[in-house]
């Protein structure tokens, strides 16, 4: 049975994705939503896949490792996403549990990451996340980083989805946006992570491929 908050929820967030994508003259099957359920228990989720939902996020590797496998098997078809800084260490779990990783930010998780797809034979949609905003405490590479990095990850044959931001808080959000579009443009890669509950509709209004909204789908985290 369908959850009539969850769904009532996802159905305003899918029909906001599709007025800023048609504001922006783009289709919005040209956007994925990814739930990110971090700290959400499955109970919470449940109700969300019910309503059609796909593509889930969560930003640590155990939390997911705890949450994910039993619904994986249980709803085939479910696309799971890591939106969280990843450790090294870290790395060959990540992409046995992970369909996409959005936080490839620096030269020694290349190097990790390739290592394990080439283990594990699983090739997940690689996002390099920027430091947009240049903030000393945020995860990111640092803008004039990116060539190189991307240089390193062609080198290492990782599958490079696009690129992922995280703007600064509070203050708006669409000139950070437009400059991730434009590094994509740039360095010719075509996917674009942005846009949070906050700030979603304006990330579309700019390209976002793909949108990662937590409180707007699930209320706010426990
Ligand atoms: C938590 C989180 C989100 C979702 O944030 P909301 O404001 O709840 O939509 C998106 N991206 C990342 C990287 C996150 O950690």
């Amino acid at each position: 049975m369908i959850d009539a908050s969850a769904s009532e929820r996802i159905e305003a967030v899918r029909a906001a994705i599709a007025g800023a994508a048609k504001i922006a003259g783009r289709q919005p099957a040209a956007v994925t939503l990814v739930a990110v359920s971090k700290t959400q228990p499955v109970e919470a989720i449940v109700p969300l896949i019910a309503a059609g939902q796909r593509d889930f996020g969560e930003n640590r590797v155990q939390e997911a490792r705890d949450k994910w496998p039993a619904l994986k098997a249980a709803h085939p078809g479910l696309r799971l996403h890591l939106v969280g800084q990843l450790q090294s260490n870290k790395a060959e779990e990540a992409v046995r549990l992970f369909d996409a990783i959005h936080s490839l930010d620096r030269e020694s998780l290349v190097a990790a990451l390739g290592r394990a797809m080439a283990k594990t034979g699983r090739r997940p949609d690689c996002f390099v996340q920027v430091n947009i905003g240049e903030e000393p405490q945020k995860g990111g590479c640092a803008i004039a980083e990116l060539p190189a990095l991307l240089d390193r990850c062609r080198e290492a044959e990782i599958p490079v989805a696009g690129l992922m931001c995280i703007p600064p808080a509070e203050v708006e959000a669409a000139p950070y946006f437009a400059l991730l579009a434009k590094l994509a443009r740039r360095h010719d890669v075509t996917g674009l992570s942005m846009g949070m509950s906050a700030d979603y509709e304006s990330a579309v209004m700019l390209g976002a491929t793909h949108v990662r909204v937590g409180t707007a789908l699930f209320g706010i985290r426990r």
